[in-house]
């Protein structure tokens, strides 16, 4: 679950990490009227779960109140990345002399955080990562003992040259890392993290992206989730009990067990095709399971041809069949479908199938290779 940065801001804040004081506001009148409270130059920022904000707009500095509201006019109802934002945070106006970046992730490969900085802040990360890795500083954190004083102040002293700065930085660091553990993140960032022209250390952005594993545990986080935010169509996989995750392919896949759906996008790309999406409709096939899962990946514009590959066990190919009947008879699906369905109740799915005019077919390898097929080819950018 990512949280708005006017949320982290505020986790941050109470785990004694500085950041400007700030507010957010949902129209432009708010916006003036926090300027005001907040008095002097501020900066309004777009609330939504996606990065690259200041490059799309989304970040407008005011140096009055009258000019905050202007700003927040711009950018409410703007949309980024597809997210329309509905909330801006209206901020003390930082003066910055210098940009970095600190953040720490799970690295799946350690099985621990790791704690990154990198003296080039302020841009994508990911763009820093691809093009010069060796400017970003890692230290590995032993969850057992936490981030060791030690640690923190090596990366705090390769960050910055001075002293002053680097004991401040390393007890950003101590405290982010706290932040991070006691919230069940699996991510937490200051990009930037900015000194000002007086040698201070503040965090301008924030980041936080909670496991969601970890929400059951903390139901002050959970309260947190914006569901207007985020993609409607993993919104609706939630409810429905589906795991689904959106790729950028077009094929789209419902598929029953995780490890299946797995080898089934495996199977896409070795056939040249893209998968659109991850969906496991699970061991479980209530019709009611297929029919939203049909909604969710029509929904994508993207998907250009359904495939369903279904191994029978507890899940009834019937079931499925039913389903699939049941979603397609009020409206008919945009794009073709291959269904492969082959297990517990298969002759029974095939009868169901056929004499509501669909094909059922037994064979992954050949179901597969139709799907992608299906879907016309794209041009292939660069
Ligand atoms: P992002 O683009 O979504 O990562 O949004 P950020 O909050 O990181 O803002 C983008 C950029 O806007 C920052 O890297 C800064 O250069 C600039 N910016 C943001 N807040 C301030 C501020 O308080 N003062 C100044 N001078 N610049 C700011
Ligand atoms: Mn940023």
């Amino acid at each position: 679950m990512n949280l708005h940065e006017y949320q982290a801001r505020e986790i941050f804040a109470r785990y004694g990490i500085p950041v400007p004081p700030g507010e957010v506001a949902t129209t432009p009148a708010e916006a003036e009227a926090v300027a005001r409270r907040l008095g002097g130059r501020v900066v309004v920022k777009a609330q939504v779960h996606a990065g690259g904000r200041g490059k799309a707009g989304g970040v407008k500095r005011a140096p009055t109140p009258a000019d905050a509201r202007a700003a927040a006019e711009r950018i409410l109802g703007m949309t980024i990345k597809g997210l329309t934002v509905r909330r801006v945070l209206v901020s003390r106006a930082a003066e910055i002399a210098h940009e970095a970046y600190l953040g720490i992730v799970i690295d799946r490969r350690q099985q621990a955080p790791v704690v990154m900085a990198c003296a080039q802040g302020g841009i994508d990360i990911e763009e820093v990562a691809a093009r010069a890795p060796e400017r970003i500083l890692r230290e590995t954190v032993d969850p057992r003992y936490g981030l060791l004083p030690h640690q923190a102040s090596r990366l705090a002293y390769r960050l910055y040259g001075d002293a002053p700065r680097a004991r401040a930085a390393a007890e950003i660091a101590q405290k982010l890392y706290r932040t991070f553990l006691e919230s069940g993140a699996s991510l937490v960032e200051i990009n930037p993290l900015v000194t000002t022209p007086q040698g201070e250390l503040q965090a301008i952005d924030a980041k936080m992206v909670i496991d969601d594993n970890e929400l059951v545990r903390r139901p002050e986080l959970q309260a947190l989730r914006d569901v207007e935010g985020e993609d409607p169509g993993e919104v609706e996989a939630r409810e429905a009990g589906l795991s689904y995750i959106r790729l950028d392919g077009d094929v789209g896949c419902c598929v029953n067990g995780a490890g299946l759906a797995m080898a089934t996008m495996d199977l896409i790309q070795y056939y040249g095709g893209r998968p659109a999406n991850f969906l496991d409709i699970g061991g479980s096939s209530r019709p009611e399971k297929v029919i939203a899962a049909l909604s969710i990946i029509t929904r994508d514009p993207s998907v250009k041809s359904i495939l369903f590959n279904i191994f029978g066990g507890i899940t009834r190919c019937d079931d499925v069949a039913n389903g699939i009947v049941a979603a397609t008879r009020e409206s008919k699906l945009p794009v073709p479908i291959t269904i492969r369905l082959t297990g517990t109740n298969e002759d029974e799915a095939v009868r169901i199938l056929e004499s509501a005019g669909f094909a059922a077919m037994t064979d992954m390898d050949a179901a597969v290779r139709k799907a992608v097929e299906l879907a016309p080819a794209q041009p292939q950018a660069g």
